[in-house]
């Protein structure tokens, strides 16, 4: 089952993607940690890509798709991948559909985490990651268990995203209900989207997710 998380920057996509990859065995295909990789590797993609992102604008649909493109080929996908972050234009949506219509997959479901625009502020302003093993935490809402310590793997080393700042995140909302908004009736026209109140407690909102997409699964097995 090939799932799409839909939602603005810190809603939980990928904070909600982790918890399915092992619940259900399914690849989380992020496409701003892809850039992040890119740029850390110095790739001549990445440093284009990097302007942009600091910036907090998209980068161009060709880019992206064609990293998608490659990426659902490998064999970890065949079981099935959640994409975060992509598709984020009606454009990227439209050549998913193309990709994977030329390997014989489809999507299942596509999710709608909905969070108020402060709430998003809030929790984009508190999160970093463990350097080491890339887990996520915030400050209020997921803080360490020991301070200064991983609770995964007991690195000491964190970083905080160069974007994750109010004053980039104002362009990042703008360019979501501008540029990624107008995917949902795409999706809502085809039947696949659901949508799940992001402004719940994260466990509550795994429970949601886990729902929909038993459900999808036992309806698509119908078909
Ligand atoms: P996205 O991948 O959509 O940008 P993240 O999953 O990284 O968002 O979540 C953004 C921040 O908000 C993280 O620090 C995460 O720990 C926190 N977070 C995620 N879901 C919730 C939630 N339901 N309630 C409170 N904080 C949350
Ligand atoms: P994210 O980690 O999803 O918040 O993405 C970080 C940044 O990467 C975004 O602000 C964009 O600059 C870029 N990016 C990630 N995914 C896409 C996408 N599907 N289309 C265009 N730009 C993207």
């Amino acid at each position: 089952m090939n799932i799409i998380l839909l939602g603005p920057p810190g809603a939980g996509k990928g904070t909600q993607a982790r918890k399915l990859e092992e619940k259900f065995g399914l690849v989380q295909l992020s496409t701003g940690d892809m850039l992040r990789s890119s740029v850390a590797r110095g790739e001549p993609l990445g440093l284009e890509a990097k302007m942009l992102m600091d910036k907090g604008q998209l980068v161009s649909d060709d880019i992206i798709t064609g990293m998608i493109r490659e990426r659902i080929k490998q064999p970890d996908c065949s079981r099935g991948f959640i994409l975060d972050g992509f598709p984020r234009t009606v454009s990227q949506a439209e050549s998913l559909d193309v990709m994977l219509a030329a390997c014989q997959k489809e999507i299942g479901a596509v999710i709608e985490l909905k969070v108020d625009d402060e709430a998003l502020v809030d929790r984009v302003s508190g999160r970093f990651t463990c350097s080491q093993c890339g887990a996520g935490y915030h400050k209020k809402y997921k803080p360490l268990k020991i301070e200064g310590t991983c609770d995964v793997c007991g690195g000491h080393d964190f970083t905080c995203r160069a974007d994750d700042n109010a004053e980039t995140m104002k362009t990042r909302l703008k360019a979501f209900y501008d540029q990624t908004a107008p995917i949902l009736p795409y999706y809502q026209s085809k039947g696949l989207l659901k949508t799940v109140n992001g402004m719940a407690p994260m466990n509550e909102v795994q429970e949601e997710l886990e729902s929909i997409i038993k459900h999808a699964h036992n309806s698509n097995k119908g078909m």
